[in-house]
């Protein structure tokens, strides 16, 4: 049976009509990888043991008529960030090459307990550092609608294995933009949470006042159900909030589009904007206005200062967060060196990957004692009116509509030798991460040679349920979703 133009929630009819068993879902999956992934290069890991080993226990259940877990039937890549007991996760770095965890991350136990299958663990710029997959240690993944450029980053590899429907669903972060910018260039769907919504336990930190863990697929659908049960409370994770996860799924129409005010900022359409990304961007826009939304200009005037303030403060955090990979905690070490300090030197020298060291020493210099005052607590300032200004624009609106990324996916190659211009392919995200607001990112077109263009819409705090309701209704009354890059 082809399963490829199948979403979870038809894959898991046929499961539980018995027309299918898990194992050959798991199959199918297999072998459609094993055939697809040399060519794009999404996985470091596929975990065929444990896919068909939780195949076979979904199987079991079925047979001697046990309860099911809600994702019974579903395919899942994670992003090689999230600890995987006993699964080798690598951060896409050489510094964990070989680590293989002794816990799982939450939210990927939250998921197992619901009999999700795992595929494998998908690649990414190390420890999530980047924008285009190009940073890892190990590959570059390939974006599957032209495997000439990239799939966009960090979570490239999560992103280009639901594009090439190698799984159902894949989980990514977005620190910056991680999961918002790789969905719109490969033409998925991904949802960018609050900052606090879901646990970041167990995923290796990259700035830990800005991860937020999501989800990547192809329906809204799909997204909204696995959202439901990742989202909430974590005893682990003293950032996540107490605050109800409402019943996403049930409530997929709930938002009436009928004088819905949907705010277009006009820094987001200005500058660098290529034409045919703004052209799609604001078609999505008229799309809703055709429901009976109404589009209001507005202004984020802080816009342009995001990539300073981002790339100060995260480097930062990740300075401190980097820490731990010094060979004697974690990570790899090598053998020989005189002293404790040649140790380091030579470990970290030899394992961490350049934008890595790049990073640390840009957040030593921004916290070292003579400079803190005049960049890091100038930039949570700066953060703070950031985060003001959308606290303002909601006032007046009820969601955003912005692009993810200001040109569709560009060459391998182009940007790698300049971080500079990589790190402003983020222009369009970061600011949501600054003030920690969610946002869900959905195709919306083509550009003239058949590359994706995404746009998002941004919620206020904790309103997720209305990003996934009008997404969903968006992908009820356009069809770009369901196209499918030829492979
Ligand atoms: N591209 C951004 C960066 O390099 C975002 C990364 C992320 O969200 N993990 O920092």
């Amino acid at each position: 049976m082809d399963l490829q133009n199948l979403s979870f929630k038809q894959t898991r009819h046929l499961l539980l009509d018995k027309q299918i068993t898990a194992v050959e879902i798991a199959n199918y999956f297999l072998a459609r990888t094993k055939e697809i992934d040399p060519k794009i290069k999404a996985f470091i890991t596929i975990t065929e043991k444990e896919i068909i080993d939780q195949a076979q226990r979904i199987d079991e259940k079925i047979k001697k008529g046990e309860k099911l877990g809600k994702l019974a039937g579903a395919v899942m890549a994670v992003k090689d960030i999230f600890l995987t007991k006993g699964i080798q996760t690598t951060s896409s770095s050489q510094v964990l090459n070989g680590y293989i965890p002794q816990y799982s991350s939450s939210i990927y136990q939250k998921l197992i307990d619901e009999d999700v299958m795992i595929i494998g663990k998908t690649n990414t710029d190390p420890f999530a550092f980047g924008a285009s997959t190009e940073n890892s240690g190990y590959f570059t993944t390939k974006n599957p609608w032209n495997i000439e450029m990239v799939p966009g980053g960090s979570s490239g590899g999560s992103a280009a294995a639901v594009a090439a429907d190698l799984c159902h669903f894949a989980l990514g972060t977005d620190t910056g933009g991680s999961i918002r910018q790789p969905s719109s260039l490969c033409g998925v769907s991904g949802i960018k949470t609050t900052y606090g919504r879901n646990s970041r336990y167990g995923i290796t930190a990259m700035a830990s006042s800005f991860d937020c863990p999501g989800v990547f697929a192809r329906d809204v659908e799909d997204i909204a159900l696995v959202t439901e049960i990742t989202a909430g409370l974590d005893p682990h994770d003293a950032t996540t909030c107490d605050i109800e996860v409402p019943k996403y799924t049930e409530n997929l129409k709930k938002i009436n589009i009928k004088g819905l005010k949907i705010g277009l900022p006009k820094e987001y359409f200005t500058g660098s904007i290529d034409p045919e990304v703004k052209e799609k961007v604001l078609n999505a826009a008229k799309e809703f206005e055709k429901q009976g939304a109404i589009l209001v200009d507005i202004s984020l005037p802080s816009t342009d200062l995001g990539i300073a303030v981002y790339y100060i403060l995260i480097p930062s955090e990740i300075s401190a967060n980097m820490a731990r990979y010094d060979g004697i905690r974690f990570g790899q070490s090598v053998d020989g060196a005189p002293d404790i300090v040649s140790y380091y030197m030579q470990t970290r020298g030899k394992y961490m990957e350049p934008e890595v060291k790049r990073r640390i020493l840009i957040g030593t210099y921004a916290l070292s004692s003579g400079y803190y005052d005049a960049y890091y607590t100038k930039a949570a300032k700066v953060r703070t009116l950031i985060k003001n200004e959308f606290v303002e624009a909601f006032k007046n609106v009820d969601v955003i509509l912005a692009p993810c990324s200001p040109t569709p996916a560009w060459k391998i190659g182009a940007k790698v030798n300049d971080p500079l211009q990589m790190y402003l392919a983020d222009v369009y995200t970061v600011c949501i991460n600054v003030a920690g607001v969610p946002g869900l990112a959905l195709p919306c077109g083509f550009n003239n040679q058949n590359l994706p263009i995404g746009f998002q819409l941004i919620g206020n705090f904790f309103e997720e349920e209305k990003l996934f309701s009008l997404g969903h209704q968006f992908q009820q009354f356009t069809d770009y979703h369901q196209k499918r890059p030829q492979l």
